[in-house]
This record gives structure tokens, sequence and C-alpha cells, in this order.
């Protein structure tokens, strides 16, 4: 945008630029959207709704981090799941993200431990084995407790990637490896998944 009046480019207020700087930071957030969120606020929030925002910020930073043995995002030492006697033991179910582990508890069908390696392999990106929870995953399986480990990454590139680096490792292993793969499509996120598509996906989960 150019002004009328002198002909220079049109420039935010510095506040304003640095809001819509902070929004674009957000994965799928461009320019545009992130104008739009930063007038919304300029517009729509009051002195509450600010301090409200803020302090959510800040209480996530302060408050969650990754339970000691699982890596899902908690506010306490260890998280619900790991803490649970209930749990069946036996089967560790894998994802790239704790959100993940949220969806797949929310279909109420899964009723074994996770492990949330934060991310997957994507050499493009620079993320290696060595950056993901894959360490603590391998120590973890030298407790006999656990006889399956169900890898559940995304079907995407990244995802494929990685289930095949674990296989890799835990085939030597007696160990068994399956993986989620029916009724999600080619891609597929699990993030996005519905209840059905991830019960059968979890259902019909083959050897690797
Ligand atoms: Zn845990």
């Amino acid at each position: 945008m150019v002004c009328q009046e002198c002909s220079k480019p049109m420039k935010y207020p510095e506040a304003i630029q640095q809001l819509i700087d902070s929004f674009m930071r957000f994965p799928g957030v461009g320019r545009k959207t992130a104008e739009r969120y930063a007038f919304y606020v300029v517009n729509h929030f009051d002195e509450a709704d600010t301090v409200a925002f803020m302090e959510s910020l800040h209480r996530v930073k302060q408050e969650i981090k990754p339970c000691e043995t699982c890596g899902n995002l908690t506010d306490e030492t260890t998280c619900n799941v790991c803490k649970d006697k209930t749990r069946d033991r036996r089967k560790i179910l894998v994802v790239e993200e704790s959100k993940d582990v949220m969806v797949i508890e929310k279909t109420n069908m899964y009723d074994g431990l996770y492990h949330v390696l934060n991310g997957a392999i994507s050499p493009s990106d620079g993320i290696g084995p060595e950056n993901l929870n894959i360490k603590e995953l391998l120590e973890r399986l030298k407790d006999e407790t656990h006889q399956e480990v169900i890898l559940a990454m995304n079907l995407s590139e990244e995802g494929e990637t990685t289930a095949m680096y674990l296989h890799r490792v835990l085939e030597k292993t007696d160990l068994l490896v399956t993986r989620i793969a029916y009724g999600l499509p080619a891609g597929g996120n699990i993030s996005y998944a519905d209840e059905m598509t991830l019960f059968k996906a979890l259902e019909g989960r083959k050897k690797y």
C-alpha cells in the first residue's frame, strides 16, 4: 500500500506490526490472516480479554511440561495416562505429538500407554532421530512389561520415514511392532481423523 499524500509505502504503527509478526509465527498463518487477527485484537479485545490472553500464554509456558515417562504434555511430573494403573502396560502407542494422544483418548477405544516423539524425522528440515524422543522410547522398552509397539505416526512422508526407522531399530527385539493404517487416507493426519476412522485404524493395525 502507498500513501495517497506522500506516495511513500504505508506502514502500520509499530505495535500493530509487532502483533502481526507474532501471529505470523503460527503454522498456516500468512500475512493476511495475521493482519486480520491483529486488527481483531485492536478492535474487539477489551482490557480483560487482553489480560486473559497474555495470562494463558504465560501459564502454558510456566505450567505445561512433557511427562517424564512418555513425553505427553502435562501440568504434573507424570501424566494421567502413565499414572493410571488400570491401563494395559503391554502396549505402547507411538505418536508424533501430544495432541494426537488427546484425539485417540477421546475415542475411548485404546487402553494402553503412549509415547510422544515430539515430531517426525524430516531430513529436509534437519530433524533426525536424535532430535526426537526416540532414545527415551528405546530406554522405556527395555522394561519387559511392554510387548507391543503400535506405530501411529501420520501417514505423511515424515511419518512413514519415522515408522520405518523405528521398525528397523526394533526389528531385533522380541517386541511386536504394528502400524496403524486401515481407513486413514494417504497423507492422513491423525489429529484430523474422525473417531470411527481412528477406531478402524487401530483395530486393523498390522504387524510391520
Ligand atoms: Zn506419561
